[in-house]
């Protein structure tokens, strides 16, 4: 009630709810205060979470924050959710994002354009705008996101909370509204690394639903009182260069410090293939994008257009009607990248940039433990700054993509304040499944 009361007080201002679920929030609730009472309470019993849009919620309008969806109430519950469920977590409803979490602001949402708690006129972060936003202004205690290129740990970054996408492959991917199928993750938004690994430890594991789910087991809180002494921590220079802020190069090399002083080894690396990410991400995730969002014709389900009299005009307009800008730029763009004659020139030099940004992590990590980057090259900016120029939106995203790219662990927690006030976030990658350490390093900052 707590938190529905501050929902009704405070979003008005935030924007970071698409749908409130109040009578089944109570009921959830009054089921997890019983459990309580009995003394058998679960992880999650009566713990407040709000879900990113895209996320499938049975009986409960999910959006994807697009007109495409604006009936869309999905027959069945994502596996994260069934999870969620099973411990008697308290869903409190579903939260704004970017238009089929396509953008970094949260400012391409059809619904609600969510705002900055620590500054409204500023954006929150995207695509899990909401979900940060909804955790850093207590609108919710924790939340769950998607992360296909950035989408957790920069509005996480943003709003000065701790966000992670765990290794692909960890969690599930069952009924969440698919963008870029081998990049795209679902985890945590909390106040601290350690809910962090409380959350994953609920959502993970192996699915059968999910062709790429795997069976690796982790431990995400076995790690949580590690000794930094001795840890190797790996220094991109590539990630401190032209384009990032000085007040955020500044900050994440002080943190980077405070870990030395820890008894850590700073080990200077570098990321030739960093140069390339972008290109590579953005022609990746939008031929994926291409593909996956040819489902939506206006016959099966979603908005379907209502001028049309034939069978062809009927899905022309409907997804004319239905998409946003931003959306329509990614399946022209993944579309063209595909056709033939051009998929060797795109497609396929984009895998082989995948390839070497692998190869480069896998090089990094034989002798290092985690590496440390910033999450955002900038603070959050003004709403209307740069929504308006896809190429600066793009280019915005250097610092989270190469991650979603090598399918590793990543966490962004705030390392320290700009002379705005708004918080500075930073991201430590681990490799492939050791994501117990990457939660083990932040919590030992925090
Ligand atoms: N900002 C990136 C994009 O627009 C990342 C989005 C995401 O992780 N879902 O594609």
């Amino acid at each position: 009630k707590y938190y529905l009361d501050r929902i009704k007080q405070l979003d008005d201002q935030i924007d970071s709810y698409i749908t409130v679920c109040e009578e089944e929030a109570i009921k959830a609730a009054e089921k997890a205060d019983k459990r309580i009472a009995e003394g058998n309470s679960n992880l999650l019993t009566g713990i407040p979470i709000s879900i990113k849009d895209n996320i499938c919620t049975e009986g409960i309008l999910t959006t994807c924050a697009s007109k495409m969806l604006y009936n869309f109430v999905p027959p069945y519950n994502a596996t994260v959710i069934k999870k969620l469920l099973a411990e008697d977590a308290v869903i409190l409803g579903k939260v704004s994002m970017d238009e089929f979490a396509m953008g970094g602001s949260t400012q391409t949402s059809y619904y609600k354009k969510t705002k900055n708690p620590y500054d409204i006129t500023r954006v929150p972060g995207g695509s899990s705008g909401g979900s940060a936003a909804a955790v850093a202004a207590k609108l919710s205690v924790v939340a769950l996101g998607s992360d296909t290129g950035g989408s957790i740990r920069q509005p996480a970054a943003f709003c000065g909370v701790t966000g992670m996408k765990p290794t692909y492959g960890t969690v599930s991917r069952f009924g969440l509204v698919a963008f870029g199928s081998s990049l795209d993750q679902i985890g945590p938004i909390a106040q601290s690394a350690k809910e962090c690994a409380a959350l994953l430890k609920v959502i993970s594991g192996y699915d059968g639903h999910d062709g790429t789910s795997s069976h690796k087991e982790i431990d995400f809180s076995s790690q949580l009182d590690m000794d930094i002494k001795g840890l190797k921590i790996a220094v991109p220079k590539e990630f401190f260069g032209e384009g990032i802020d000085e007040e955020v190069k500044e900050s994440v090399l002080e943190a980077i410090k405070k870990y030395e002083s820890l008894g850590a080894e700073i080990v200077e690396v570098s990321m030739p293939s960093l140069k390339y990410a972008i290109a590579a991400y953005y022609l990746l995730s939008s031929a994926e994008a291409s593909s996956n969002l040819s489902r939506y014709d206006g016959i099966k389900f979603g908005y379907c257009t209502p001028k049309a009299k034939t069978y062809e005009e009927r899905i022309t307009r409907t997804r004319k009607e239905g998409f946003g800008n931003e959306v329509k730029r990614r399946i022209l763009l993944g579309t063209y990248a595909l056709s033939s004659g051009y998929y060797d020139a795109y497609y396929k030099k984009a895998l082989y940039i995948r390839q070497k940004i692998k190869q480069e992590y896998e090089e990094i990590f034989k002798s290092c433990d985690v590496m440390i980057t910033p999450t955002a090259p900038t603070t959050a900016y003004k709403i209307g700054a740069i929504e308006n120029d896809p190429v600066k939106m793009y280019l915005a995203d250097i610092c989270t993509v190469t991650v979603n790219i090598a399918g590793l662990p990543a966490i962004n927690t705030t390392c320290g304040y700009d002379s705005d006030g708004m918080p500075i976030g930073m991201s430590i990658v681990g490799k492939a499944f050791d994501d117990a350490k990457v939660i083990g390093v932040a919590n030992a900052f925090e």
